[in-house]
C-alpha cells in the first residue's frame, strides 16, 4: 500500500464500463463437452454485466463475428472460432427475497449449474433437484429450457437479466416473455440478440417429489417419500449410469431432439412398429406425441456404432461420442447418416439439438 494511512479515500461513483482485457488465441479444448481442438482467435472473459456494452462496441467497430460461450456442453465448435467469443464468467448466487412462500435466488450467468442446484439444496430450498448433474452454466439453461426427469428449468425462473444487443442496455425479461417450451425459449429463438447476465429463480415453499419417470420412481418403490436431497442423489446415480462423463468420453448429451408429431402420424408408425417408444405431448385434446428418438436411433442399429474417432454411445443410442480426435465435421456426417437412416425408416426428421457454429 503505497497511500498514507489517513489518505482520504476516493468519492464512491459506480465503476466505470471498462473493457477487460481481450485475450489471443484461446483455446476451448477444456470448454466444449466434445473435447475438440478448438481456437478462439480472440475472447473477452465477462465477469461483471457492466462490461458488455464497452466490449459490444469494441466488436461493433472491429466489424467482428462473435458468439457468448458458457460451459461448451451444448455446442459443435469448428477448430477456428473466428471473431470473438465471449466466455461468461459472471459468478455469484444470493437469496435476495424469502417469505413462508418461497424464495427468489439471483444467480450469475458463469455458475456452474450443477453446484447451484447443490446450493440451493443445501440452503434448504428445493424445486431443482430432477435437474442435477447437467453440465453447463446456469446463464444457458434459460436458452433451451433446460430438462429432465419430467422438470424444465423455465418453471423455476422468475425473471433473467440480460444484455439486449438491440437497445445496447440490460434489461429485466419476465419468465412469461421468455416464451419457454420444449427445448426452447425466446434466446434459442433469436440467437445473438440477449446475453444472459443473471437468472432470478423463484423456488416455492410447498414441495413435493416429482418422480413421474420410470427410472426415478424405481428408485423409490416401496419407501418412504424421499427428500429433495434423496432426489438428487437418485438423479445423479442414474446420469452416472446411463450417461458418458464428459470429462472421461467427449459429448454433448443428447444430440437430437425428441420429435413431436402429429396424432395421425403417430398411429400410422404405431401401425408399423408396435414397439415404437412415445409419450403424450402438450394438451390431451390434440393428441401429439412425443417420440423417442434414442429408442429410433436404437432400432435403426446405430447404438455403439463407431466411425473413426466418433460414435453413438452404447448405453444410449442419442449421444453421440467423440472417442479422441474427433472434430464437428466428424460428428455432424455421423450425425447426418443418423437422419438420414430415421428419416427413411420412419419418415421423421430428427432435429439437431446443440448449437453448431
Ligand atoms: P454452452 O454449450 O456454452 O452454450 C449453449 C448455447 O447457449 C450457445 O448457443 C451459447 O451461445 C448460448 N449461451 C450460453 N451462455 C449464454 C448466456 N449467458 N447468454 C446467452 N447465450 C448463452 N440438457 C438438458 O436440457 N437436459 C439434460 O438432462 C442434459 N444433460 C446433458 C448431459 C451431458 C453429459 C451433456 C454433455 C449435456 C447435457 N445437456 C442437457 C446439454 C447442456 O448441458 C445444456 O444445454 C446446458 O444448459 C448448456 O450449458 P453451457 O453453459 O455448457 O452452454
Ligand atoms: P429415459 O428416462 O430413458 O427416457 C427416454 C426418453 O423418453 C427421454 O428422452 C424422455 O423424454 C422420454 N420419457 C421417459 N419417460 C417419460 C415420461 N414419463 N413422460 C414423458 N417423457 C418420458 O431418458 P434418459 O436418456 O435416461 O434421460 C433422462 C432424462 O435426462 C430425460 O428427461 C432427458 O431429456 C434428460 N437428458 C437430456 C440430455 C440432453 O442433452 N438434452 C442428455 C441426457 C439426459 P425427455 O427427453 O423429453 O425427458
Amino acid at each position: 500500500m503505497n497511500s498514507a494511512p489517513n489518505a482520504p479515500s476516493s468519492p464512491k461513483t459506480a465503476p466505470p464500463s471498462v473493457i477487460p482485457v481481450m485475450l489471443p488465441d484461446v483455446s476451448l479444448r477444456a470448454r466444449n463437452s466434445f473435447g475438440f481442438d478448438v481456437l478462439a482467435e480472440q475472447a473477452y472473459s465477462i465477469t461483471d454485466a457492466e462490461h458488455i456494452g464497452a466490449v459490444m462496441e469494441a466488436i461493433k467497430a472491429a466489424n467482428l463475428p462473435w458468439r457468448v460461450l458458457g460451459g461448451g456442453s451444448n455446442v459443435v465448435l469448428p477448430p477456428t472460432l473466428s471473431g470473438v467469443t465471449l466466455l461468461m464468467d459472471i459468478a455469484g448466487q444470493a437469496i435476495t427475497q424469502q417469505d413462508e412462500r418461497g424464495a427468489v435466488v439471483s444467480v450469475g450467468a458463469g455458475v456452474n449449474w450443477h453446484d447451484f442446484v447443490i446450493w440451493t439444496l443445501d440452503h434448504s430450498l428445493p424445486g431443482l433437484e430432477n435437474l442435477a448433474l447437467i453440465p453447463g452454466t446456469v446463464g444457458a439453461a434459460p436458452i433451451q429450457n433446460i430438462g429432465a426427469y419430467g422438470v424444465e428449468v423455465g418453471e423455476y425462473i422468475q425473471s433473467i437479466e440480460a444484455y439486449d444487443c438491440h437497445s445496447k442496455t440490460l434489461v429485466n425479461l419476465l419468465a412469461s416473455e421468455c416464451a419457454f417450451t420444449y427445448r426452447n425459449s425466446i434466446f434459442k429463438a433469436h440467437p445473438n440478440r440477449y446475453i444472459i447476465t443473471r437468472v432470478h429463480f423463484y423456488l416455492p415453499a410447498a414441495w413435493s417429489p416429482r418422480l413421474r419417470y420410470a427410472d426415478l420412481a424405481a428408485a423409490f418403490v416401496n419407501r418412504h417419500v424421499p427428500t429433495a436431497e434423496e432426489v438428487m442423489v437418485a438423479v445423479c446415480k442414474i446420469r452416472n449410469r446411463k450417461l458418458p462423463d464428459p470429462k472421461l468420453i467427449g459429448n454433448a448429451g443428447s444430440f437430437f431432439q425428441n420429435p413431436i408429431v402429429e396424432k395421425a402420424q403417430y398411429l400410422a408408425l404405431l401401425k408399423q412398429f408396435p414397439e415404437l417408444v412415445s409419450y403424450p405431448e402438450g394438451n390431451e385434446q390434440e393428441g401429439k406425441r412425443k417420440l423417442a428418438a434414442g429408442w429410433m436411433i436404437d432400432h435403426c442399429g446405430f447404438k455403439g456404432l463407431r466411425a473413426g474417432a466418433v460414435g453413438v454411445y452404447q448405453h444410449q443410442a442419442l449421444v453421440l461420442v467423440n472417442h479422441g480426435g474427433g472434430s464437428a465435421d466428424s460428428v455432424l456426417a455421423l450425425a447426418k447418416t443418423i437422419q438420414d437412416k430415421v428419416q427413411d425408416t420412419f419418415g421423421v426428421t430428427l432435429a439437431i439439438e446443440p448449437i453448431r457454429y
